[in-house]
């Protein structure tokens, strides 16, 4: 497939910003708002009652059917409430509310040595994996037990996602740059589960100052090769990279398994290194807090369930908030958060702080430039999208295959008019599953 979203789209990648600085760890808030729906799947059911004690790490989610994920405390305190609260993708989730008693109490963790990797079978670090509540941290959020659970299946190429490819996003660079090592080692940790015959360490050129330090992997790995990829948006999403690295070009439909193809983003192999080396379950991560409107860019460390009102008191904001966007995850694919109680979860890769000057921008009607479906990495038309949902033409937005859209927000980026494309298709899918929804009686 001919990449014309390289050739084409020129987005300011506003990345120098933050890449070099060092993890910052965010102070802890008073209260945690930790939602039980923080992977795709069954939501976790939530085993603590209002008024518990409970230690940091301790478990206070199960599994729920066949594809769910365990949730953790990040902290010890008391179980304050259990609320509907806000996801940052806009949903709702039924959300722990946990008041930190700053005793950072914790459950006995099981620590192993990097000797030992040998030493355990792939079903053991799998059941460590499962137990330790790991979900693609690329933003994705499938539950990594599942996705691992290849069952004797012949895995050819292992991709190791470090491409990062929208603007303003520093968090797998920085943990690229700064945990070199336990990136190695968790590596290591993964190919006894999968046993692949190549691994892909993928990041794009324009973050090849890395270069070195991850050639130091390659010397040490000898199935794995480090690739630099052009730097063009959208490179990262899973279908892309299967196609830049493979030249495998597989449909939304087919599970990349089904061809012996794993994508795991490199956040999610440090993940498995906490869990299996330190014994630590997924409780915290690196999160980029960045654009225009704050004065305390760059990347931190960010306990899970931290609302978003406890990071506006802690960063220094430009402007007052009345006229700031905040942004969870990246301009281009990101989601518009205005309550403020919206946690850091599992798949928080960015939080940015935006002016709102730019969406006042005229929008006009499509002069049908054909510009949208020129970037389209997906091949489809997005001006049918947004043509289709205005008329309520819902049918035939599946016609033109709307379900194939990655949501990668490149044909509204490009197009001169400024159509409201992405907001069209993320609405025409929602309409799409309600009616087939009702259909199913469901
Ligand atoms: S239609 Fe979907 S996949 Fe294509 S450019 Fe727009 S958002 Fe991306
Ligand atoms: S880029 Fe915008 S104006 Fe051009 S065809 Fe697409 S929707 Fe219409």
């Amino acid at each position: 497939m001919k990449n014309i979203v390289s050739e084409k789209m020129n987005i300011k990648s506003m990345k120098s910003i933050t890449k070099e600085e060092a993890i910052n760890v965010m102070e802890d808030p008073k209260f945690f708002y930790v939602p039980l729906q923080q992977h795709i799947g069954q939501i976790s059911r939530e085993n603590i009652k209002i008024r518990d004690e409970i230690k940091r790490f301790q478990r206070i989610g199960e599994l729920q059917g066949p594809v769910s994920s365990i949730i953790h405390s990040p902290i010890s305190g008391v179980v304050r409430d259990i609320i509907e609260g806000s996801l940052p993708n806009g949903k709702k989730s039924k959300t722990i509310v946990i008041q930190n008693d700053y005793k950072y109490e914790q459950i006995e963790l099981t620590k192993r040595n990097i000797s030992d990797i040998d030493k355990i079978s792939g079903e053991d670090i799998l059941k460590i994996i499962k137990d330790s509540g790991i979900v693609g941290e690329g933003g994705a959020q499938f539950p990594t037990h599942i996705k691992y659970n290849v069952k004797g299946k012949n895995i050819k190429t292992l991709i190791l996602n470090g491409t990062e490819c929208e603007p303003y996003l520093t968090s797998d660079f920085s943990l690229m740059n700064q945990y070199t090592e336990e990136l190695l080692n968790g590596i290591k940790i993964i190919k006894k589960v999968l046993n692949p015959t190549n691994i892909y360490l993928v990041i794009e050129k324009e973050n090849k100052q890395l270069k070195k330090k991850l050639e130091y992997i390659e010397e040490n790995i000898k199935e794995l090769k480090l690739k630099i990829l052009p730097s063009a948006y959208p490179q990262g999403s899973e279908l892309q990279l299967i196609k830049s690295i493979t030249g495998q070009e597989i449909s939304k439909t087919v599970l990349p398994i089904e061809v012996g193809i794993i994508v795991s983003n490199v956040g999610t192999v440090k993940a498995i290194y906490d869990a299996v080396i330190d014994g630590k379950p997924l409780v915290e991560r690196i999160v980029t807090i960045s654009g225009e409107q704050t004065a305390s860019k760059g990347n931190y460390l960010i306990k899970i369930g931290t609302p978003v009102s406890h990071i506006i008191n802690k960063i220094k904001l430009e402007d007052s908030l009345s006229n700031t966007r905040i942004v969870f995850g990246g301009p281009m694919m990101g989601n518009d958060v205005t309550d403020m109680e919206t946690p850091v979860i599992k798949g928080t890769y960015g939080i940015l702080f935006l002016s709102k000057e730019i969406d006042k921008v005229e929008r006009k009607n499509c002069i049908s430039c054909g510009y949208c479906a020129e970037v389209c990495p997906m091949r489809l038309m997005p001006m049918k999208f947004e043509e289709m949902y205005r008329k309520e033409n819902y049918r035939n937005l599946l016609k033109f295959s709307i379900n194939s859209c990655i949501e990668c927000g490149a044909c509204e980026y490009i197009c001169p008019s400024r159509v409201p494309l992405l907001k069209s298709i993320k609405k025409g899918k929602e309409k799409i599953r309600k009616v087939e929804g009702d259909k199913d009686g469901r």
